[in-house]
């Protein structure tokens, strides 16, 4: 069976110091709380600047707790500034990396084009991509709920190999910040339609092994309807993962 996926993607926020003390934290609470990371994986995607001093920490404590970066370069190296190279992450030990979040699509000019070649870098360099895709409220007028969702993974998967290492996060936009989260059936009819996607482009295998979260106002209080959803296997956790409390509730899902 698939292991649920609880990841918390921070955004621009927390600067190394914040993150030291939240992780530090984070893994008390969770012991506390005699967590088991074999039956609910957990993940913190810091910014760039954390991602040193979170990988010490992990290794000098040998926390269970995973992490990965916000984003990735679809190039090699050289002539790039300011970018962050597949090479550089997997040289950290960072075991997954977010690409194509709607805010680098919307404020970046991310296309799907880009975001298939940044899925083939991370691949390339062993990293895990955790490949979002999500349509806008006017998407949803438009072409209804999983058209949207189901190009852009489509796109995203071209040229990967069939048994392709992925994790996929369905982010509705209207739902990310707003405290509107989709429902759990909607939640479910996307992902339903995701995994279908994932026997066509990829294989049997990899429709049945990938983890297909959700994103979006997840909390606490309904982090537990999504994952008795047959195709959702976990969250993305944008806001509520912030929160010490809030976060280790939501990964705690089970009690
Ligand atoms: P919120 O949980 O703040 O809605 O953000 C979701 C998100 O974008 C995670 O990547």
């Amino acid at each position: 069976g698939r292991v649920p996926f609880i990841a918390g993607n921070w955004k621009m926020n927390l600067d190394h110091l914040q993150a030291i003390a939240f992780v530090q934290k984070l893994a008390w609470t969770l012991k506390d709380a005699n967590h088991d990371f074999r039956d609910v994986e957990v993940a913190v995607f810091p910014p760039f600047t954390d991602l040193r001093s979170v990988q010490t920490l992990i290794s000098a404590d040998k926390l269970e707790l995973k992490f990965g970066g916000q984003d990735v370069s679809q190039h090699e190296s050289g002539a790039y500034t300011g970018e962050i190279s597949g090479a550089f992450l997997a040289a950290l030990e960072a075991e997954y990396v977010i690409i194509g979040h709607s805010e680098r699509r919307q404020y970046h000019g991310e296309s799907d084009e880009i975001v298939a070649a940044k899925v083939a870098a991370a691949l390339k360099h062993g990293l895990v991509p955790v490949i979002c895709v999500g349509e806008t409220a006017e998407d949803l007028e438009k072409y209804g709920p999983s058209a949207v969702p189901v190009s852009q993974l489509k796109a995203a998967l071209n040229g990967a190999a069939p048994d392709a290492n992925i994790v996929v996060a369905y982010e509705p936009v209207w739902a990310i910040g707003s405290g509107q989260a989709a429902t759990p059936e909607q939640a479910q009819q996307v992902a339903g339609a995701l995994r279908a996607l994932l026997g066509e482009v990829l294989s049997a295998e990899a429709a049945e092994a990938t983890r297909i979260l959700y994103g979006g106002s997840v909390k606490a209080n309904n982090i537990a309807g999504f994952l008795r959803e047959t195709d959702v296997d976990g969250a993305l956790v944008g806001g509520a993962s912030l929160d010490l409390k809030e976060f280790s509730s939501i990964a705690q899902f089970r009690k």
